[in-house]
């Protein structure tokens, strides 16, 4: 009996041991914040080398920045801009090609609603700029002849590209940010980071396994509409995977009633007038290209509203989950999206 006691006693000092062990192996996280990519990125992580990991990661998205910028002397965007209509081929970087044959492949899917030719109308609008403005019909038809997917070229065997207008140029606005986490997240895998944050500007994320309480990271969705950008509308729990948000509260103006914001209908020239609010998108890590998925499919699933970009989703395959929550605040999922939501703050 008494024996009996002193092994129960001896197997709790040493459960103890293990634990107070166990506290001083966990590591502080390792953070920094940079401005990147016009936006306020933060990179976290944990384990031996989360040091090695987040370093090499600004200096992936420097690298990032400069290759898909719409200026400067590296940008094939301007390489791309210089040629168009002349015929010939442009070398591109390896990632900016990756992030282009991607890219075409959801242009046809979508039916063009996503469409990274339409530079010269995001150029057009001004949209988040002092020029912003609306512009006339003209003007608008006159930029949508220089717009279309299917005047971007693309010639897998060089990695080349080019555009068959003079006048035609790429914005990557809607999916740099995706493909710039998968990249950090290979960085984090090559340093065997098990648990990390990747977070670019909020409306792009990538959680890698849990957060320092152990726990899956919690994503707050904005409110679209609320005053207050820290109001959410729902917490998703999150763990290796990508999550983005796009929505028509990021930048606009008003006038006469309507919300003229960032993400445009190439198919009407416009900022995309239709129910919708805001879109958010959870991929799988199990995806290839989850975080660039993730990214372009939030502005592409804006575009098509509510029903068609509803059906978009549901056909897409189930490691891709999301919503598109409309003005009337109804929420329109796809593959139980709602199923994982936390904290929900309106009525459905
Ligand atoms: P996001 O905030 O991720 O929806 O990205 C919006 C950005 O993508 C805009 O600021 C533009 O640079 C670009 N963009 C806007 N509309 C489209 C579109 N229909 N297809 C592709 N890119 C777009
Ligand atoms: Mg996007």
């Amino acid at each position: 009996m008494m024996a009996g006691r002193w092994r129960a006693a001896g197997v709790l000092a040493l459960f103890w041991v293990c634990m107070v062990f166990a506290g001083c192996g966990r590591q502080e996280p390792v953070r920094q914040t940079v401005l990147v990519m016009d936006t306020v990125a933060t990179l976290t992580a944990t384990g031996p080398e989360a040091e090695a990991a987040v370093s090499e990661g600004v200096t992936r998205l420097r690298e990032l920045e400069a290759m898909a910028s719409p200026a400067g002397a590296d940008s094939d965007l301007v390489k791309l801009a210089a040629a168009a209509g002349n015929g010939q081929w442009v070398k591109l970087h390896s990632e900016v090609y990756h992030m282009l044959a991607v890219s075409q492949a959801y242009s046809e899917r979508s039916g063009g609603a996503w469409d990274v030719t339409a530079g010269p109308l995001v150029e057009l609008w001004g949209i988040g700029t002092e020029r912003a403005r609306v512009p006339s019909a003209a003007e608008i038809a006159a930029a949508r002849a220089k717009v279309g997917w299917q005047k971007l070229e693309l010639l897998p065997q060089t990695q080349s590209a080019r555009l068959m207008e003079a006048g035609m140029c790429l914005d990557l606005g809607g999916i740099a940010k995706g493909y710039a986490l998968d990249e950090v997240r290979r960085i984090y895998a090559q340093h065997g980071i098990k648990d990390g944050l990747i977070n670019l500007g909020a409306s792009s994320l990538y959680a890698v396994g849990r957060n320092d309480k152990g726990q899956p990271w919690r994503i707050g969705i904005r409110d679209p509409r609320a005053e207050d950008k820290d109001t959410r509308l729902a917490v998703v729990p999150l763990g290796d995977a990508a999550l983005s948000t796009s929505g028509d509260y990021e930048r606009y103006f008003e006038q006469d009633g309507v919300r003229y914001h960032h993400i445009i209908d190439p198919r009407t020239g416009a900022p995309a007038q239709n129910a919708a609010m805001s879109a958010t998108i959870v991929v799988a890590g199990s995806c290839a290209d989850a975080g660039m998925l993730s990214d372009l499919l939030t502005t592409t699933v804006f575009v098509l509203g509510p029903e068609q970009g509803q059906a978009f989703l549901e056909d897409l395959p189930d490691e891709v989950q999301g919503m598109l929550c409309d003005k009337q605040y109804k929420l329109w999922a796809a593959h139980d999206f709602l199923d994982g939501l936390q904290d929900l703050q309106i009525n459905r």
